[in-house]
């Protein structure tokens, strides 16, 4: 039977990089030898990373003075890495989620932490609307979509300090104005290739400026002196990266991916919209296009269970909400095809038509 992978993470490639991917794992481009045993250092290697931080840069159209880094430690490193690098004495959070509150908790360790706004009293089915970011903070960081909860920011905000977002799980899925941000990082394992890598875009100039003496391999400046290999790079998730933007660029890049996104997300929340079993769990205006989060009504909070099974019978993978939120979560993210929208969509409805009450 066809699956339908909604995996909040690590999720759906596209076909085209897991098939290219596998051939570069018999015989990267025709070398003879694996993408799994060749140096970092030798020259087809070091193609695949030079070409996967181009087209990184091409499709995001990252501007002069920004540099890409692929790093291991995924999203989480970063936690610790942005205070480390950029927190002198008090940093700006905006708490939004479970992983938010992770990255508040690092910067803790380092400085004071200035929480501008939290949506935690609604269990972050919102993203606050009004507040100040402090002139004197060093950075201001952000969740741009709160993987868990199913929120989403979907507009780059304006700051008055550098911004730093944990763009884990909407790296490329819209168009981002990265002359509004110092850094923004994530995991790779969601939007953009395998689980074992994570991406940095980082404004040179934000650097430098904390008088802590930084552990070499939290330190973002050894990082782009090394061109992202101060050590061994995750070679193979690197590779899967750079098919993946591959695939993106064809598909007619981010402005595309953001309208085949609105399209996908769209039909999965009218169809909730207009449930009798069914309701969102965020706010409208929050709503993610990425991770799209669902309960049965009271009336219906006993078939919960039956529906998961429905649907897991039916095809449908990874569907099972996050326990903070409970119900059901579709991440629904760029690899992922309209037709499996589709088909939960289908599903969905015949478990409702035969159950109304
Ligand atoms: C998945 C996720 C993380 C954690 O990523 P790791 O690469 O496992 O550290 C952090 N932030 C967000 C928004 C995520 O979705």
């Amino acid at each position: 039977m066809k699956k339908h992978n909604f995996s909040a993470g690590p999720s759906i490639l596209p076909r085209t990089v897991i098939e290219n991917t596998s051939k570069a794992v018999l015989d990267l481009n025709g070398s003879g030898l694996s993408v799994m045993e060749i140096s970092h250092r030798g020259k087809d290697f070091q193609a695949v990373m030079d070409e996967t931080v181009a087209l990184f840069k091409e499709i995001l159209n990252v501007p002069d003075g920004y540099e890409v880094l692929f790093l291991h430690g995924g999203a989480s490193m970063n936690f610790c890495m942005v205070p480390y690098n950029l927190l002198q004495r008090k940093a700006a959070y905006l708490e939004t989620g479970t992983w938010a509150k992770k990255a508040i908790k690092e910067a803790k360790k380092l400085g004071d932490v200035d929480i501008v706004a939290s949506s935690a009293d609604k269990n972050f089915s919102y993203i606050p609307k009004s507040f100040d970011i402090p002139s004197d903070a060093d950075y201001f960081h952000i969740t741009t979509n709160n993987t868990i909860f199913g929120t989403e920011l979907h507009e780059d905000l304006d700051s008055p300090v550098p911004m730093v977002a944990d763009m884990s799980s909407d790296i490329c899925s819209r168009p981002v104005d990265i002359s509004k941000y110092g850094i923004i990082y994530g995991g790779a394992q969601k939007n953009l290739g395998a689980a074992g890598v994570g991406f940095v875009i980082i404004r040179k100039d934000i650097l430098g400026k904390v008088d802590r003496d930084i552990p070499s391999m939290l330190d973002y400046s050894i990082h782009i002196e090394n061109g992202s290999m101060f050590n061994t790079p995750p070679c193979l998730a690197v590779f899967t990266v750079g098919e993946t933007l591959k695939w993106l660029k064809e598909l007619g890049g981010v402005g595309e991916m953001q309208k085949i996104n609105q399209g996908k997300a769209g039909m999965l929340y009218d169809v909730i919209d207009n449930s009798k079993m069914f309701i969102g769990t965020a706010e409208k205006t929050s709503r993610s296009f990425m991770n799209v989060c669902f309960v049965m009504r009271e009336d219906y909070k006993d078939l919960e269970a039956d529906f998961l099974s429905f649907a897991t019978s039916r095809g449908m993978v990874g569907i099972k909400g996050h326990r903070s939120v409970g119900g059901f979560r579709a991440s629904i993210y760029n690899a992922l095809p309209v037709e499996s929208v589709q088909a939960l969509i289908d599903v969905m409805k015949e478990f409702e038509a035969a159950r109304e009450r």
